[in-house]
């Protein structure tokens, strides 16, 4: 950007207050001298020309800052998807593991009701004696509490 007005000397380019006298190569000394009408548009134009540059450098400046911003908000949503599956994963094998646990105790606790049922079938086959009428309930409750424990 140039600070030389387009009404500036037609030999420096200076604007008239506080030119004084002034040197330059073409024209020597000289006192401010009105600068011609090709010279006033053209210096216009240039002016123009230089805002218009530097309004386009600073949208450029600031679509490349947009451009970084949405780039590290695109890498933090990959890092938040990254995290969220792999808490997925560690999760469905946690689940996974719980319920071969819970199939395991299941099976476990058919075995032990089956059990009871076996042993219940044996002592009515006995129920005929007396001395073994007299223990069954003592048997049931222990047959059950082991059932109990295995749950
Ligand atoms: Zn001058």
């Amino acid at each position: 950007m140039t600070d030389r007005p387009p009404s500036g000397c037609r030999h420096c380019g200076l604007p008239e207050r506080g030119h004084g006298q002034r040197w330059t190569e073409d024209a020597g000394w000289h006192t401010w001298t009105q600068p011609t009408d090709a010279q006033t548009k053209q210096r216009m134009l240039a002016r123009r020309a230089d805002r218009i540059t530097t309004r386009a450098a600073d949208h450029e400046i600031e679509l490349t800052l947009t451009a970084d911003v949405s780039g590290l908000e695109a890498a933090a949503k990959d890092a938040t998807i990254a995290a969220l599956e792999l808490h997925l994963a560690t999760s469905s094998r946690r689940y996974r593991a719980l319920e071969a646990q819970l199939h395991a105790e299941r099976r476990a606790r058919l075995a032990a009701e089956a059990a009871v049922r076996r042993a219940e079938q044996v002592l009515d086959q006995c129920i005929g004696a007396d001395h073994i009428g007299d223990i069954r309930p003592h048997l049931r409750q222990a047959l059950t509490i082991e059932t109990e424990e295995t749950r």
